[in-house]
């Protein structure tokens, strides 16, 4: 992993707009957010890389028992950036009782919003999420 990429700066980069990642200096891949090496052929010759803020939606659940602090029911879903890793975050702006798997497949913008720390984060932090584009 890159000295300049870790779980401190992606959360910076988030609060900023932007969605950093890594890309594999031999397979050229990207991977995001920040683990010790390339997601996949385990390279470690990697340097931080910005990608796009656009992506498919893959798949998603509803959820509508949540965690203290949460107001389901909320939609979590599944996000192919268009470089290639798949993110996972909240689907907002949209009703979850009114919507079906009619929405795989659309394209989604990608953004991030502070979530408030619970029993299980020492501090809030910055959570993806996502729009239908
Ligand atoms: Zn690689």
């Amino acid at each position: 992993m890159p000295a300049d990429f870790n779980f401190k700066n992606y959360q910076e980069s988030l609060a900023e707009g932007r969605l950093t990642a890594m890309i594999c200096g031999k397979c050229g891949a990207y991977t995001t957010p920040p683990q010790g090496v390339c997601r996949l052929c385990g390279g470690t010759d990697t340097r931080l890389a910005e990608i796009d803020n656009k992506g498919t939606l893959r798949t998603f659940t509803i959820v509508r028992v949540g965690p203290e602090g949460t107001k389901p029911p909320y939609i979590v879903a599944l996000v192919e950036t268009k470089n290639g890793p798949w993110v996972m975050g909240n689907l907002l702006n949209i009703d979850p009782e009114r919507t079906g798997p009619e929405i795989i497949g659309k394209s989604v913008d990608i953004s991030s919003r502070v979530a408030q720390g619970d029993i299980y984060a020492i501090e809030n932090i910055q959570s993806l999420t996502f729009t239908l584009a």
